[in-house]
């Protein structure tokens, strides 16, 4: 898309003189999406001129460039913006559309899996097929589930299910809708917000990725063996129904398709009707970032968790994972939680975390939460950001991040993909964006979410004190062809298990060392032989013995047991060390 910086007064001019498109025919009222579409450059620093822009109900993208945040809207959104206060340049003009919707159909049949719209993205029934056949492909790597219905599913008009896919390697208990499942669980969502084409299309490759790397990728391979991993690629299907018939020229659909409270609205990026389901969880709900006009952008909802996607998402959620945290924002989930969530949306180059409703108030896992921000924005690369959503863009309530961390404590994040300008910036990358640039990105991302899942707050293990070498140098003498005798060292205050190599340094004086046998006995009775007897008729041991130690905790009595096999020879145990 060709970037204009143009003033709005000089703006005026372009934008009369430019002919609209002809929309020919509409297939769906919901998708009307007339004229051209312009993406407008605000004044709008972080704070409260961040938030009254959102509270007035423009279009705010998830975007920011310094103190600019961006509005996307029709010809008549600069005068409204400059009505309102704020000084505003066009950025962008997006081509208008021209319809090519793809062929409606009742239901999902194997053959969609090859319907695509704008250069290759993947329609509603292209995702569910795909599930369905990798399912069928990979049955021991899968389970399918169909976890609610869309809005228009549930009034009769058409719609969807709502259906994610758990992938790991299947054993007894995996995937059950059981938050004591055996395995931690890493849970990606994509297209909550519709029109944020990327996400989905990440989604799918993740999926792929992951069943066909089974067994041939040794990171794969042991993630899916000790990890589940839950994908909804699609979880706003209405919405994304929406966009997809917009074929060659996508509609800006951000929300989900119900019109009970807003079926008057126009139809413009602007004015569409639905709730934004990432201000409709019931996580601070209504708190700033969101709108009440139902034809907004960030409309709310008319009650907390009102929406049918929302409950559905909610509800999943709270099957899969225990809750591990208490009510007051600062409450922390104890270290021991599992779990993390990564809802996927797009644009700017950032990883958000809780809390967005309010960046002054600080998460009780901040520290651990900030960590995997920095780490994954390392791994993005250069030009992404991490930290709370007032921190580096605006604040939202309501949004799903915050519900997964507020309700159950698991760890969890937004992710807006794609850069802010460039040839692969924007709601609509061109597809070849996805293989070249963004799947390269992001697949490391998502294998280092995935790996954290087993212990997001775990703290790094310090070094453990009191585990330096010991040495017990009090001789004990040992009897000819006689009774084992002992000399015993004690370890405290060194925490863990034994090493697989640890070391065991003796010294016997002894004038027929083939007598001796020699053992190490560990607190909990185990004996470990160092030594058997054997015909060497040399003089005294001073060995160093290497023993796998790896079952045993490192802490307790350890004994080195002597033991003189033969007549005729004495000796005495001299000094011996340990190091476990
Ligand atoms: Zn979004």
């Amino acid at each position: 898309m060709v970037s204009f910086a143009v003033a709005l007064a000089a703006a005026g001019a372009v934008i009369a003189g430019g002919a609209p498109g002809s929309a020919g025919p509409l297939p769906d009222a919901a998708a009307a999406q007339p004229g051209p579409t312009y993406v407008y450059k605000v004044h709008a620093p972080l704070g409260q001129q961040s938030q009254d822009l959102l509270g007035r109900g423009f279009d705010v993208l998830e975007q920011r460039d310094g103190d600019s945040l961006f509005v996307l809207g029709g010809k008549d959104e600069g005068t409204r913006l400059q009505q309102a206060g704020f000084t505003a340049v066009v950025d962008q003009v997006l081509a208008p559309p021209q319809w090519t919707p793809p062929a409606k159909k009742s239901q999902v049949d194997a053959a969609d899996i090859n319907e695509t719209f704008y250069g290759g993205y993947h329609t509603v029934n292209a995702h569910y097929a795909h599930l369905d056949a990798v399912a069928a492909q990979y049955p021991s790597l899968t389970t399918l589930v169909d976890y609610g219905d869309s809005w228009k599913k549930t009034q009769g008009a058409g719609g969807y299910d709502l259906r994610a896919i758990c992938i790991t390697k299947l054993n007894a208990g995996d995937c059950a809708l059981d938050p004591n499942a055996p395995k931690p669980r890493f849970f990606v969502m994509g297209q909550l917000h519709a029109r944020e084409l990327t996400t989905g299309d990440v989604a799918w490759r993740w999926i792929d990725h992951l069943t066909s790397g089974y067994g041939t990728d040794a990171s794969v391979t042991a993630l899916l063996d000790s990890t589940e991993v839950w994908v909804v690629p699609q979880a706003n299907p209405d919405g994304v129904n929406i966009v997809q018939q917009g074929g060659n020229s996508p509609i800006y659909q951000r929300k989900n398709a119900n019109g009970t409270n807003g079926s008057n609205c126009g139809g413009s990026a602007s004015s569409q009707l639905g709730i934004d389901l990432n201000r409709n969880t019931s996580s601070h709900w209504g708190g700033q970032g969101t709108s009440s006009a139902p034809c907004d952008q960030t409309y709310k909802g008319p009650s907390a968790n009102s929406e049918v996607e929302t409950q559905a998402l909610q509800s999943l959620w709270r099957s899969l994972y225990k809750d591990k945290r208490g009510t007051a924002p600062g409450d922390a989930a104890p270290a021991d939680t599992t779990g993390v969530v990564v809802s996927m949306h797009s644009y700017s180059n950032l990883i958000l975390f809780p809390w967005g409703y309010d960046s002054t108030q600080k998460a009780g896992n901040d520290a651990p939460l900030r960590k995997m921000g920095t780490d994954l924005q390392a791994i993005a690369g250069s030009g992404w950001t991490s930290g709370q959503p007032g921190e580096v863009l605006y604040n939202a309530a309501g949004a799903t991040d915050d519900w997964v961390y507020d309700d159950l404590g698991v760890a969890s994040f937004v992710w807006e993909i794609g850069p802010s300008s460039g040839s692969c910036s924007g709601f609509f990358p061109t597809y070849s964006c996805q293989a070249g640039t963004f799947w390269p990105k992001v697949k490391p991302m998502l294998t280092y979410a995935a790996d954290k899942a087993a212990g997001p707050y775990a703290t790094t293990t310090p070094p453990p004190t009191g585990c330096d070498t010991r040495t017990n140098d009090t001789d004990v003498a040992i009897p000819d062809n006689g009774a084992a005798v002992t000399s015993t060292i004690t370890i405290a205050d060194c925490t863990g298990n034994a090493s697989a190599t640890s070391q065991v340094e003796v010294h016997v004086k002894h004038t027929y060392r083939g007598d001796l046998v020699l053992d190490l006995v560990a607190s909990d009775g185990s004996s470990y032989r160092l030594k058997s007897s054997n015909n060497d008729s040399g003089d005294n041991i001073d060995t160093t013995y290497t023993a796998n130690l790896s079952s045993e905790l490192r802490n307790g009595d350890w004994k080195l047991k002597v033991q003189d096999v033969a007549s005729q020879d004495v000796g005495n145990i001299d000094t011996w060390s340990l190091t476990v």
